[in-house]
């Protein structure tokens, strides 16, 4: 057995019902078996939730209990879904409806439009932001980037739980939202942004899973019928179900109860959508005779990635931290997870990069290797730091392969070979070297393009039919032209990609639910996760759980990196994730000040003992210092900074506004080093302050209070700008 557990291309099918069973512990057995009734499962990540429950409709179908097409296996992205139909296919169970929520209603919709609406379905609005703006506009309200961004979320928010503009601010007070404007100004654009909608004849994606519940719940005949097709739904990633998607639910049950319900509390990531796991967590109590399970055996991480899993958990707050569940791996030991620091993007892209060459060179499969990021602005770098490192990457998901332009013109091609050739004798050449004649007249070459970009895409797409068509003639020998082409068709049909052989670049959102042997997760700097605009506990809350995510995504290799500034020479006062403190070496627990955490580097934050002129102590590693900018800060460079990026900036603008005041220099109130400093420390009282090099007691006397209001989250005030030159040497010769 080689690292990975992942299914092979072409495995064999299991030849019974029994046999799809045979690759299940008992507790995944009993979720497979429970074919009536409802079922929940509340397991950890890796467990085999989503295996339980592809074994469990392959089961059911493959012993005849359920009919395939009276099935719908519901997920979250496109991408899960796609996976999810190629298991299915895999176990015999091809015949199975496995979507989204979304393109499920879109169906539906689009089959009933006419009958229950009339005319054609309107068209479909790619990006709400635009019309958004353009709603603010009419009602008058500048929105900048930012507003427009977290307005454009409010009126989702508002349409996946159900929320009327007029009932808006009542629901976001209660709900404790952290509205971006005066909610009055949010209903309003709100209300302008529907009615621009209905003008122009189009609807946005939620309006698909609304309109959807609106036809089931005023047209009987339409329920009827889609009732009668769907019988047992399975719902996976169910702690990321929105108010809306539940109403979609339970209007296809309609009272039935053949619901099987898969989720894990702690991967909840979906809530600033409106998603809760309160649907998950109450399950029992809605259905008091489900048959409900726990997985607790984590079959896809090492004991090195499930201990960081664990270590993240342990540290969670709230709702769905009270429902954690400790994975237990049972897998071989593998490498402990890394910890890398870099002084610049470029350079922690690279570093990326380089490993991931290693890895590659030691036999890892590049589709086997996931780089994650918070946001997908993330993705650029990694992409010039791939393409110059020769690494083949992939950004689009798999799930729109059959979809791609070259995919669908290699399928005619392929077509129109196979039909010229009918005549097995003549095909002397094997099914791949059949292929590859007809693939590089369009393109394909053994060797890939140099660069990244379109070509280098469309070489990807045309190397991945041509790897499928290798499998394929080695799993079933005397296999033609044709039957390849059958098989093309088939799994187009049944939207089952072949693995693309490129690095996968991706969001942590996005990387819900699938896994890699190695896993890069990289910018985890605060600021980038938690994300700037996660502010409220509950929001920082669910940018641990997405970490938790993407750590639990690793098989064998996990990487963690972050950069102390985005570009090269920038100031490097970025700090590591606050998420890693206490996990990652040579950090403390947040809180523990002066306290180390085990081991050669543990964190010292705390200024204790400390003298003013005495050798000064790196806070970090607790090495002496002796290089004058390294004593201002209190810290080597190179060491992890703890600054508090929000309070730096609001010290540099009363730094600014005194400097003003006085008719001196920035630099001579604080210079950037102390005010560094200064905002590292973030310093309680007088003495703290006073312990800062920079600060001396004519600087303590003058600008003390404003420092020490600014450092409690204040606002400075009553300390008027003395007069005066303020210099001190120590400030001068840092200069
Ligand atoms: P997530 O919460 O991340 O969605 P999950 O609980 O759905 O995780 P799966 O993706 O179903 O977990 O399974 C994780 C990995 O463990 C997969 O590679 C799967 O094939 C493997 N696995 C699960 N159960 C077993 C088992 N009983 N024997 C061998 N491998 C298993
Ligand atoms: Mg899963």
């Amino acid at each position: 057995m080689t690292a990975t557990t992942h299914e092979s291309l072409f495995p064999a099918q299991p030849d019974s019902a029994d046999a799809v069973l045979a690759g299940l512990d008992p507790e995944q057995r009993a979720v497979a078996t429970a074919l009536h009734g409802p079922v929940c499962v509340l397991a950890g990540a890796g467990t085999g939730k989503t295996r339980a429950i592809t074994h469990r409709i392959a089961y059911g179908v493959r012993a005849g209990i359920l009919q395939p097409a009276s099935v719908l296996a519901v997920t979250f992205t496109a991408r899960a879904a796609g996976e999810m139909r190629g298991r299915l296919r895999q176990l015999g169970a091809g015949g199975v409806q496995a979507r989204t929520f979304h393109s499920a209603a879109l169906r539906q919709l689009q089959y009933f439009w006419p009958r229950a609406i009339g005319g054609e379905i309107p068209r479909l609005l790619e990006r709400k932001v635009q019309l958004v703006a353009e709603a603010g506009a009419r009602c008058r309200i500048r929105l900048d980037r930012n507003e427009l961004r977290d307005v454009t979320g409010e009126i989702e928010w508002c349409k996946v739980t159900q929320t009327v503009p007029e009932e808006y601010a009542a629901a976001a007070a209660k709900t404790g939202r952290d509205v971006p404007r005066d909610p009055a100004e949010v209903a309003k654009i709100y209300t302008t942004y529907e009615q621009l909608k209905r003008d122009r004849g189009v609807i946005d994606f939620e309006d698909v899973l609304l309109l959807t519940v609106g036809v089931l719940q005023d047209r009987p005949d339409v329920a009827d019928t889609v009732r009668s097709q769907y019988q047992h739904f399975v719902v996976d990633e169910y702690q990321d179900v929105s108010p809306l998607q539940q109403r979609l639910l339970e209007l296809w049950l309609g009272g039935r109860d053949d619901l099987c319900v898969v989720g894990d509390a702690s991967q909840t990531i979906y809530s600033f959508t409106g998603a809760t796991p309160d649907f998950l967590l109450g399950f029992r109590s809605r259905h008091p005779d489900a048959t409900v399970v726990k997985l607790v055996r984590d079959y896809r991480s090492t004991p090195q990635v499930v201990g960081l899993a664990n270590g993240l958990l342990g540290k969670a707050r709230g709702q769905a931290a009270a429902h954690r569940l400790e994975l237990i791996s049972q897998r071989e030991a593998g490498p402990e997870p890394v910890y890398s620091e870099y002084a610049d993007e470029p350079a922690e892209a690279e570093g990326a990069a380089r490993r991931i060459k290693e890895l590659i060179a030691s036999g890892v499969r590049p589709s086997e290797i996931a780089v994650l990021y918070r946001i997908n602005a993330q993705s650029e770098v990694y992409e010039q730091a791939l393409a110059d490192a020769g690494v083949p990457y992939q950004l689009r998901g798999a799930e729109r392969f059959f979809e791609r332009p070259e995919v669908r013109e290699a399928g005619l091609l392929l077509r129109g070979a196979a039909r010229a050739s009918t005549d097995p004798e003549e095909a002397d050449n094997t099914v791949p070297q059949q292929v590859r004649a007809v693939l590089s007249s369009r393109g394909w070459a053994s060797e890939p393009p140099a660069g990244s970009g379109a070509v280098r895409d469309r070489w990807e797409s045309l190397a991945a039919l041509v790897r499928l068509s290798e499998d394929f003639a080695a799993a079933r020998q005397d296999a033609t032209l044709s039957d390849f082409v059958a098989e093309l068709d088939e799994r187009a049909n049944a939207q089952h990609a072949p693995t693309v052989e490129g690095v996968t670049l991706g969001s942590l959102h996005a990387a819900k639910g699938l896994e890699w042997d190695a896993v890069f997760l990289v910018g985890l700097t605060e600021g980038t996760l938690p994300i700037t605009y996660a502010k409220t506990d509950e929001q920082v809350e669910e940018e641990r759980r997405l970490l938790y995510v993407g750590v639990t995504r690793a098989r064998l290799h996990l990487s963690l990196s972050w950069a102390l500034s985005r570009s090269p020479g920038g100031r490097g006062g970025r700090r590591p994730s606050r998420f890693l403190d206490g996990l990652r070496p040579g950090s403390a627990p947040r809180g523990a000040r002066g306290a180390g955490a085990g081991g050669s580097g543990g964190v010292e934050r705390g200024s204790g003992g400390r003298k003013r002129r005495g050798p000064v102590l790196c806070r970090v590693c607790g090495r002496t210092l002796s290089e004058a900018g390294e004593i201002k800060l209190m810290r080597c460079e190179d060491c992890p900074s703890d600054l508090d990026e929000a309070l730096y900036e609001r010290l540099r603008e009363w730094r600014m506004e005194q400097a003003k005041a006085l008719g001196q220099p920035a630099y001579c109130v604080f210079t950037d080093k102390t005010l560094l400093a200064i905002a590292e420390v973030r310093p309680g009282g007088e003495a703290e302050l006073s312990q800062i090099a920079g600060v001396g007691a004519r600087k303590l006397d003058k600008f003390g209070a404003d420092v020490l209001a600014l450092c409690a989250g204040g606002e400075p005030g009553g300390n008027e700008a003395a007069e005066g030159s303020s210099e001190e040497t120590e400030e001068e010769a840092e200069k």
